[in-house]
């Protein structure tokens, strides 16, 4: 079946939430990337259930959940398959002060989780402030920052799997989580998690998401970026190793490498993906040079054609 065909049968299960070549800069951190060859925007379980069968019949045709699209690059030339986009009741956050846990949905904000956790006496959940994603995000990334991780605090998900459409309950060793990776892939999509904290005092869990808020303001960028470019090598730090190169403030286009955090690619308004990506491979290529390391993408990359880290499938 042609992804024509497939977008006729999701826009007749779904009047008015189907969306043929939306532009993907309005959906990513980036603001930048070319036409989503079908968008579909889901707001319950039970839509996905009426859309599941669509996308479980044509394994050929490439699915990409996008979240907050805060770690994610899409190439000018768009992406040529069907992208996923969770809200409604998808977006739910349940505080259980009581037993210090957490319930929320794959399209849940993580700094508004971290928020609503901290405020009920909920500690551990902080570090999500600073991380404008998802749940589902998370998940698939294990993204974690100012010492924590997703791995530590999530207790288990709820999945479904684009590829036989079963949901499935899976456990923390389920979700393979490793450093920014798990074992989801683009046809998994991450309906819920649970996540488990420790009792505290709001007051104290406010006083460390103000910490957190304020340590980002000094260190980090704002404006069109997507976090880290790339992963830390082994007992090192990219940003660190992107400076002592002397490449900050190196541009292509309208992309140039951070002044504030050398790991961070400051995109302005017009900036295009491919110099995005083009700035990634001069980088890889001028640090690799100097020191030897290859730094790896932890941005993902989709619809680029040379890059062998494309993440749609
Ligand atoms: C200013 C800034 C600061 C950042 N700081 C950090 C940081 O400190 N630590 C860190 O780890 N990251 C950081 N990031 C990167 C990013 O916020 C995280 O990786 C986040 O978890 C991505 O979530 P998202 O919803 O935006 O995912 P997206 O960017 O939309 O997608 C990322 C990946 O997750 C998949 N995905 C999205 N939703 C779902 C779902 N429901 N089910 C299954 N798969 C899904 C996508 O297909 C894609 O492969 C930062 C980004 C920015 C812009």
């Amino acid at each position: 079946m042609t992804i024509a065909t497939v977008a006729a049968e999701l826009e007749a299960r779904l009047a008015g939430r189907v969306e043929r070549d939306a532009p993907a800069g309005a959906l990513t951190t980036y603001r930048c990337g070319g036409p989503l060859g079908v968008l579909v925007r889901i707001d319950s379980e039970r839509d996905l259930y009426d859309v599941a069968p669509i996308l479980v019949a044509n394994p050929d045709v490439a699915v990409l959940p996008i979240g907050r699209g805060s770690n994610l690059l899409i190439a000018d030339a768009g992406f040529a398959g069907v992208a996923i986009v969770l809200g409604g009741e998808l977006e739910q956050i349940d505080v259980d002060p009581a037993r210090a846990r957490v319930e929320a949905g794959g399209a849940a904000a993580l700094p508004v989780l971290a928020r609503q956790a901290a405020k009920a006496g909920i500690g551990g959940l902080e570090f999500y402030v600073g991380i404008p994603g998802s749940v589902g995000g998370a998940l698939r990334m294990n993204a974690g920052g100012h010492g924590a991780q997703t791995a530590d605090v999530v207790t288990r998900a709820r999945v479904l799997d684009l590829r036989d459409g079963l949901t499935r309950e899976l456990s923390v060793d389920g979700l393979g989580l490793g450093y920014r990776r798990s074992a989801l892939g683009p046809r998994h999509l991450v309906l819920a998690a649970g996540f488990a904290g420790h009792e505290d005092a709001p007051s104290a869990c406010e006083q460390r998401i103000d910490e957190i808020v304020r340590w980002r303001r000094k260190h980090q960028p704002g404006g069109q970026n997507a976090g880290s470019v790339f992963t830390n090598p082994p007992g090192d730090a990219a940003g660190r190793l992107i400076d002592s190169c002397g490449l900050k403030g190196l541009r292509i286009g309208g992309v140039v490498v951070s002044e504030k955090h050398a790991n961070f690619f400051a995109a302005s308004t017009g900036a295009r993906a491919d110099d995005v990506l083009a700035l990634v491979r001069l980088v890889q290529s001028r640090v690799e040079a100097e020191t030897g390391v290859r730094l790896e993408p932890e941005v993902q990359l989709v619809g680029f054609a040379d890059a062998s880290e494309e993440v749609g499938g």
